[in-house]
């Protein structure tokens, strides 16, 4: 579906797909679970989802003659990190918006992790108050037209890389990777888990897989899931249509599953710290309390109601992230409510 659109190469090339089967078992093994890593995609700062939207967007923004990326996200968004490991990597400046998207007390929220990353790579940030919104913003506008002021040539790159006219064709060539990977698997997966907030991941995989009519589980990590919801149907309808799909995309087709991230954008719940270190502990598998956190506990709470029916293989789609310093902080270290089992199987080989 993507021949006619240049690619710009910034990933290692088709992610792996991992068995969770400690997981799996531990959940009563009757569904099996995997997952696809697009957390460890590429060597740019970290890799992860914006990266595959980005090879799609990258030669239109050379193609423009622009000097200078311009995006926006909150203060610890990974995207705006993907957006200035980028522009490292092909020689452009690199102006960020980073607003104020999750409330928190912490001193050092914007000086560490994905902002700290940011400037290391040499981009201009700049702080705003604005609060949480996945839709266009002055505040960007504003930087854009400074870059011109400044007599650079700016190109614009909103949220997520989502609402621009290319951010969901990565998506759709995600899609037919794993269809590939299928073939050679010899199994097709039942269900595919993954986290939603600017909403081009899931457009595009709903435009990919529309054709094998898979079912589909989205988890909402927004806490605005109206808004999110909205935001994947115009993007998917944007993208058939630029792809050519040749088929409606119905209201229905994006699932939307809500319940999840509360308590707000940002921070995470019990339930969603407990996921982290479950995950942790019995795969070595880091997930994040934004996103990957929050994902991972519906999936979870999904196996349990017996949502999935017995059999199924769930694909659970890791899409990166940071670990933010307020998970450090915020997760025990100990925890005596959970039992694991050592893997007994495995006789430790001693030096
Ligand atoms: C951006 C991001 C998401 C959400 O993807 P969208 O395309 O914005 O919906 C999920 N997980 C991580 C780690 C992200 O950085």
């Amino acid at each position: 579906m993507l021949n006619k659109f240049e690619r710009y190469p910034l990933t290692f090339g088709p992610t792996p797909i991992e068995k969770l089967d400690r997981l799996g078992k531990h959940q009563g093994g009757k569904v099996e679970i995997y997952a696809k890593r697009e957390d460890c995609n590429s060597g740019l700062a970290f890799g992860g989802n914006k990266l595959r939207k980005l090879e799609y967007i990258i030669p239109a923004a050379i193609a423009s003659k622009a000097d200078t990326l311009v995006s926006i996200g909150g203060v610890q968004s990974n995207h705006t990190r993907m957006v200035a490991a980028v522009a490292a990597k092909i020689g452009m400046k690199c102006v960020l918006v980073q607003e104020s998207w999750v409330p928190h007390e912490d001193a050092g929220y914007d000086r560490v992790r994905n902002i700290l990353l940011s400037r290391i790579m040499g981009a201009e940030v700049r702080v705003v108050d604005e609060g949480f919104d996945i839709g266009i913003r002055g505040s960007w506008e504003a930087a854009l037209d400074e870059v011109k002021s400044r007599g650079g040539r700016p190109y614009a790159i909103p949220a997520g890389a989502s609402v621009h006219t290319l951010g969901g064709l990565g998506y759709v060539g995600f899609a037919e990777e794993v269809r590939a990977q299928e073939k050679q698997l010899g199994f097709g997966f039942d269900y595919i888990v993954v986290c939603t907030v600017t909403g081009s991941t899931q457009a595009g995989m709903v435009v990919g897989f529309a054709r094998d009519g898979r079912r589909r589980n989205v988890i909402d990590a927004s806490a605005t899931p109206a808004q999110a919801k909205a935001q994947v149907l115009k993007i998917a309808r944007h993208t058939s249509t630029l792809v050519e799909l040749g088929e409606e995309i119905d209201d229905d087709d994006v699932r939307l599953l809500e319940g999840y991230a509360y308590p707000s954008y940002g921070i995470p719940s019990e339930e969603t710290k407990e996921a982290i270190r479950l995950c942790a502990r019995l795969e070595g598998m880091i997930i994040d309390p934004v996103y990957e956190g929050k994902s991972m506990q519906g999936m979870i709470d999904l196996v349990q109601k017996g949502f999935f029916p017995e059999g199924s293989k769930v694909l659970y789609v890791h899409l990166g992230g940071v670990h933010r310093r307020s998970t450090v902080t915020a997760i025990p270290f100990a925890t005596a409510d959970l039992e694991i089992s050592a893997q007994s199987e495995h006789d430790p080989t001693l030096l």
